[in-house]
C-alpha cells in the first residue's frame, strides 16, 4: 500500500469515528483525545465523544458503523474466496465476512496481497436487510492492540451487525474479540445457539446420521423410543396421532438395521435431505431451537465443572469445547485434545482437533484462527 493510500485512509478512519482525533486545545473537563461522531452532521451538534487516550476504543462504534453502512454502502465489500484449499487459512476465515476498504485487514484488502487470488464483492444494504451481519474492523489498531493485551473491554454489543449470509456462522473475528472478552454466559449461550442454527441447517424432519442414529432437528439424537415419543411431532399444522409416530420409530428402526445384499446397512450414508420425503412428521421450530438450548447449557455447565478456569479462556475455545459437548458428547474424552489445551500447544490443540472434529472442520478451523495466538505457549 502506497504511502498515500494510507494516510487517505487514516484520514477516512477519524473521519467517520473509527480513529481517535487529538485535540489541539483541551478545555476544562476535556480529554485530549476524542472520536468524531459522524452521526451528527449539523455543525452545533457536532458529535464528539472523549476517550481516555489514544487507543481507546469507540464507545458509540456500533451505532457509528450502522449508520456508516447505511450511508456509504459503496465503501464496504464482502470478502470472497475461490473456496479451495489453496486459500490460506487467514483469508478462509474472512469468507463472508463485510469489511471496510479504507479499514484494510493485515495484508490488505482481497487481492493485494502477494498471490492473493480473493475478491471483493459489493455490499448491497438491501440484501442485508434483516439480516444478522458481522464487520471486520481488524484494521483497526485500537482492535489489534486489544487483542494483544487481551484487555477486558467494556462493550455493548447491541446493535453490532452480525453477519450470517449463506448461513455462514456470524461469528466474532478478531475485530470483536475485544468485545466478547466480557461475555456473560448467556450472551456466550446465544452466540452458540446462533452459529449452531446457521452451520447445521435445521432439519425439521427425521433422517439417520451416517452412524444410523434417527436424528432430526439440530442434531439431537432420538434412538431412544422415549426420546422419540417426547417430540410434539407436527403433521401440517395438526399434532401427530400417538399411532402415527409409534408407525413413524418403527420405520425409521427399521431403516436404521436394513442391510443390502452385500450385507451392509444400506441406509447410513445417505444424505439427510433423500429422508425428507419418506416420513411427514415434523418438528415444530420452537421446540427445536428450546431443546438446543437446553442442551446448551448442559453443556455449558458441565465444561464448567471440569474445568475451573474455562471463564478465562477466549470465546472462540469456549466455542469449540461447547461445539464438542454438543456433537460428541464431550470435548475431555476426545484423545489427546485435552491434554493439548493443558499444554497450550496450539498445533497439537488443532492436528487433534480436526481429527475429532472432520465433519465440522471448517467452522472448528474459523474458531481457532480466531484463539489469540497470546493464549498458546507454543504455537
Ligand atoms: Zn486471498
Amino acid at each position: 500500500m502506497s504511502k498515500s493510500d494510507k494516510l487517505r485512509d487514516n484520514l477516512y478512519q477519524r473521519m467517520h469515528g473509527f480513529k481517535t482525533v487529538k485535540r489541539g486545545y483541551v478545555k476544562k473537563g476535556q480529554s485530549e483525545w476524542y472520536y468524531i461522531d459522524p452521526r451528527y452532521d449539523d455543525d452545533d451538534r457536532r458529535g464528539q465523544i472523549d476517550v481516555i487516550n489514544e487507543n481507546s476504543p469507540n464507545p458509540q462504534l456500533s451505532g457509528i458503523l450502522a449508520d456508516d453502512m447505511d450511508k456509504n454502502p459503496e465503501n464496504y465489500y464482502i470478502w470472497r474466496t475461490k473456496g479451495d484449499d489453496k486459500v490460506r487459512s487467514t483469508h478462509a476465515a474472512r469468507e463472508g465476512l463485510i469489511f471496510n476498504k479504507h479499514i484494510p485487514p493485515e495484508g490488505g484488502n482481497p487481492g493485494e496481497d502477494y498471490n492473493c487470488r480473493c475478491w471483493a464483492e459489493p455490499y448491497e444494504p438491501e440484501k442485508y436487510k434483516n439480516k444478522q451481519m458481522l464487520v471486520d474492523l481488524g484494521g483497526l489498531d485500537m482492535f489489534k492492540d486489544l487483542q494483544n493485551e487481551m484487555k477486558p473491554v467494556d462493550f455493548n454489543l447491541n446493535g453490532l451487525p452480525q453477519y450470517s449470509e449463506n448461513d455462514k456462522a456470524g461469528i466474532a473475528t478478531d475485530a470483536t474479540y475485544g468485545l466478547t472478552q466480557n461475555m456473560s454466559d448467556n450472551e456466550l449461550l446465544n452466540l452458540m445457539a446462533h452459529n449452531l442454527l446457521a452451520t447445521e441447517k435445521m432439519k425439521n424432519y427425521i433422517y439417520l446420521d451416517k452412524f444410523g442414529h434417527i436424528t432430526s432437528g439440530v442434531g439431537a439424537l432420538l434412538d431412544d423410543e422415549k426420546a422419540f415419543k417426547s417430540v410434539p411431532w407436527m403433521i401440517g399444522d395438526r399434532l401427530a396421532t400417538e399411532k402415527e409416530i409409534d408407525d413413524a420409530y418403527q420405520m425409521f428402526t427399521f431403516k436404521r438395521f436394513e442391510k443390502n445384499e452385500n450385507g451392509e446397512f444400506k441406509n447410513h450414508n445417505r444424505l439427510a435431505e433423500s429422508f425428507e420425503n419418506e416420513c411427514n412428521l415434523r418438528v415444530p421450530e420452537a421446540y427445536m431451537v428450546q431443546r438446543m438450548m437446553t442442551h446448551l447449557k448442559e453443556d455449558l455447565t458441565r465444561a464448567k465443572r471440569k474445568r475451573t478456569d474455562f471463564d478465562t479462556y477466549p470465546v472462540p475455545l469456549k466455542l469449540i469445547i461447547l461445539d464438542f459437548y454438543y456433537n460428541k458428547g464431550s470435548f475431555y474424552n476426545q484423545p489427546g485434545l485435552p491434554q493439548a489445551l493443558n499444554a497450550r500447544d496450539a498445533k497439537l490443540f488443532q492436528e487433534k482437533m480436526i481429527r475429532h472434529m472432520a465433519d465440522r472442520d471448517k467452522w472448528t478451523q474459523e474458531q481457532f484462527s480466531l484463539i489469540p495466538k497470546k493464549f498458546w505457549k507454543s504455537y
